[in-house]
């Protein structure tokens, strides 16, 4: 069984993001970037289906600059065979991104298709869904558990308030929750053998994907700032502010 698994190149969760003064985006500049937690979480799955002798062959896919090749060695060292990188300078958004998603699928045809259920720099919760709609495959987000058997793959899925388990056919595109797995660090002897795996780079004129945006990003805002708080000398107090100047109780 063939594994495709999809890894964005994101700002690192331990970076707080500054906002470009201009309010045009993120600053990137100097900045820790790394691969996706939840792509982390997927390509942790795929390497235990390899492990677990369900899966075959795992191939990690990126869409973003030459810079993504550092995330695409790590999903190697992780475990992956084999990368590819779709090279493009261009900031671009789900449907594009979803559109070279599935030329990849298309001509590499594999039977399980796995993404995370957003990336934490734009938290757009898209890719996996369209890629899914364009493919014509079968969709589970927010897995939390998977199994593959007979051709299927049985998910639990989070859903508000408990959790749905649901099969779908092969292949089918599945989207990891946080719960799904805890991801392994790669270890040095991993980190040097991915340098070897295959990496192979192509572009969106390559493969033949219109990537004309049909929406544009406006504005990016920091947070708000919280006001300092007070410190209050004893419960009188707080109750006492609380009645009087918030008004709460
Ligand atoms: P999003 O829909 O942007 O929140 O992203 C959800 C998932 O889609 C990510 O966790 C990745 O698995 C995949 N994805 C999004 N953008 C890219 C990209 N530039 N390259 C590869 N995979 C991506």
């Amino acid at each position: 069984m063939k594994v495709l698994v999809a890894v964005k190149r994101v700002i690192d969760y331990n970076v707080k993001a500054r906002v470009k003064p201009d309010k045009s985006g993120v600053d990137l500049n100097n900045v820790k970037m790394s691969m996706n937690p939840f792509c982390e979480i997927a390509v942790e799955e795929a390497v235990r289906l390899k492990e677990k002798g369900v899966a075959s062959e795992i191939i990690v896919v990126s869409v973003g600059t030459k810079s993504s090749q550092e995330q695409l060695r790590t999903a190697m060292a992780l475990g992956a065979d084999r990368g590819i990188l779709i090279e493009s300078e261009d900031d671009l958004n789900a449907l594009p991104i979803a559109k070279l998603l599935k030329s990849v699928v298309d001509k590499e045809q594999p039977d399980l298709i796995l993404l995370g259920k957003q990336a934490i720099d734009s938290d757009n919760n898209q890719t996996g869904q369209m890629l899914a709609a364009l493919s014509g495959y079968p969709q589970a987000t927010f897995a939390s558990n998977i199994d593959v058997v007979d051709g299927k793959a049985k998910v639990m899925r989070e859903v508000d308030g408990g959790m749905q388990t649901i099969e779908l056919n092969l292949p089918a595109v599945v989207t990891t929750d946080l719960r799904l797995n805890e991801p392994r660090y790669a270890s040095l002897p991993n980190i040097m053998k991915a340098k070897k795996k295959p990496l192979d780079i192509t572009n969106p004129d390559d493969l033949g994907v219109n990537i004309d945006s049909t929406l544009r990003m406006l504005e990016v805002e920091p947070p708000a700032t919280r006001s300092a708080g007070v410190r209050v000398a004893d419960v009188d107090e707080l109750v006492d502010k609380l009645k009087n100047e918030a008004r709460v109780i």
